[in-house]
């Protein structure tokens, strides 16, 4: 991060001379006020908007959906190669073979709420211990097989970091969530023990 860059939220009515590294999450039409101005409404968040740490139990609860995508194996986008034959990527401009990629849906909840949030590659990979190739091994007319749906399906405790985007779809405003980070609680607490019982030793 550069020097002197202010977050949004230290920013006070009237202070100026200030720089702000921030990013758009919402966009609005440019309009004219009554003097015919143009206007732009422009909603902006900034690296604290991103750590929202939340202690979760996270699991798959909804097994009517792809759980992976099909992805160049250098670039990571999507296409529509099948098997194990190289294509044509038209974003790394050479041929690469096509590799199942882990993108679903699990849900995080808590004592009070539920949210759904995507997992995608190496996150779903280290959560559940899975990889693209297995899902697509154990996912048989559309239908995950029982050993794979008891590994997504059974709930595991994390701190999860998760990022939302918010989007309006027929004026109706939804926040997306995107899992960013997680680590097992356990891990966590261990950490603190050790920081806070453990005499430093010279
Ligand atoms: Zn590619």
């Amino acid at each position: 991060m550069a020097t002197g860059v202010t977050m949004i939220k230290d920013i006070r009515p009237g202070q100026s001379n200030w720089t702000a590294e921030v990013m758009v999450i919402e966009k609005g039409f440019p309009r004219l006020t009554q003097n015919k101005k143009l206007y732009q409404k422009l909603v902006f968040i900034d690296a604290e908007d991103e750590t929202n740490w939340i202690q979760v139990m996270c699991k798959v609860v909804d097994y009517n959906q792809k759980f992976y995508y099909m992805s160049c194996s250098k670039c990571i986008k999507g296409t529509t190669a099948r098997g194990n034959t190289p294509f044509w990527c038209s974003y790394c401009k050479q041929r690469l073979l096509p590799m199942p990629r882990c993108k679903f849906n699990i849900e995080l909840s808590d004592s009070i709420g539920i949210i759904v949030a995507t997992l995608f590659g190496e996150k779903a990979e280290s959560m559940f211990s899975i990889d693209g190739e297995y899902l697509r091994e154990n996912i048989q007319q559309d239908q995950l097989s029982d050993v794979a749906m008891e590994k997504l399906g059974t709930g595991i405790e994390y701190a999860v970091q998760v990022r939302a985007y918010k989007y309006e779809a027929r004026e109706v405003a939804l926040c997306l969530f995107n899992v960013k980070a997680f680590f097992p609680t356990n891990e966590i607490i261990e950490d603190i023990l050790q920081l806070t019982l453990e005499p430093e030793t010279p």
